[in-house]
């Protein structure tokens, strides 16, 4: 099993993240822990030295462009506003096991009112593009992250059509991962066509829409991945728990009773996958 986007190294596992990385490895998961700004991109790189089987991804998430309070599944936290440093990330990126840059991309979810949304968007996509550009300089896949507006529903997912815009205008040479993808039905095509892989997490397990069910089916086996996004978005059936790489093993269930495959026929496929786009 493979959890491509962990964030072990967040502050919501201070005191236990070698008890939660070891029960993950346990259980033959391999774990890529995310970086979200410079010091959890740095915590990501040092538990891929210390632990087998851990990777580290490195970049500046669009919620760290801004000072804001953050609340999420109940947790809040501030954000401390951050500049990207192609140079600075560029340094970082030659410690071993980094094998991938973000992650990167727009939210239009969070955004402070301190200066008009405009800027702040234009901010993102400047920083969005810049991410690629580092990824296609080193030879690594980008993992992307899309947010939209609350007020827009399936039915006008902007921030989509417009990070949709961003890569084909800079399309990533390495590929990459549109991770927890909840756009339109139509647009998983166009990500696949521009070489990303479309990952699936714990919102399959509860999304009563059936929307993330229908965005699987439309993927092709071969671009399906499985990720966590631990601490957050908690499968079932531990819903209220805090999550973690170990329960990985419920998305791999979910994919397989909605596609018909046995379990051990998605664990293959997912890793394998994982394995063909990160070259691990
Ligand atoms: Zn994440």
């Amino acid at each position: 099993m493979i959890d491509t986007h962990a964030h072990v190294n967040f502050n919501a596992f201070k005191d236990d993240f070698d008890d939660v990385i070891k029960r993950g490895l346990a259980q033959n998961t391999q774990i890529i822990n995310v970086g979200s700004q410079l010091s959890t991109s740095k915590r990501a790189i040092d538990f891929a030295k210390q632990y087998a089987n851990c990777f580290a991804s490195i970049g500046l998430h669009p919620i760290h462009l801004q000072d804001m309070l953050v609340e999420e599944e109940g947790e809040k936290f501030t954000t401390r506003k951050e500049d990207f440093s192609y140079e600075a990330y560029k340094e970082l990126a030659k410690q071993p096991k980094v094998i991938a840059i973000g992650e990167t991309g727009l939210d239009y979810w969070h955004l402070n009112n301190n200066e008009p949304a405009a800027v702040a968007i234009a901010r993102q996509k400047q920083v969005f593009a810049e991410h690629i550009k580092l990824a296609n300089e080193l030879n690594l896949p980008v993992i992307v992250h899309c947010r939209g507006l609350p007020t827009h529903g399936f039915g006008k997912a902007s921030a989509y059509d417009e990070i949709l815009e961003e890569l084909t205008k800079q399309p990533p040479e390495n590929g990459g991962i549109m991770h927890c993808f909840g756009g339109l039905i139509d647009l998983v095509e166009k990500f696949v066509d521009l070489g990303l892989y479309i990952s699936f997490n714990g919102i399959l397990t509860f999304d009563k829409t059936g929307h993330i069910a229908d965005i699987l089916r439309a993927t092709p086996d071969d671009k399906i991945l499985t990720e966590t996004d631990c601490p957050y978005l908690t499968p079932e059936p531990h819903r209220g728990k805090r999550n973690e790489p170990a329960f990985v093993e419920f998305v791999i269930k979910k994919i397989a009773e909605i596609k018909g495959m046995t379990f051990d026929k998605v664990d293959e496929l997912t890793t394998n996958n994982a394995k063909r786009l990160f070259a691990i």
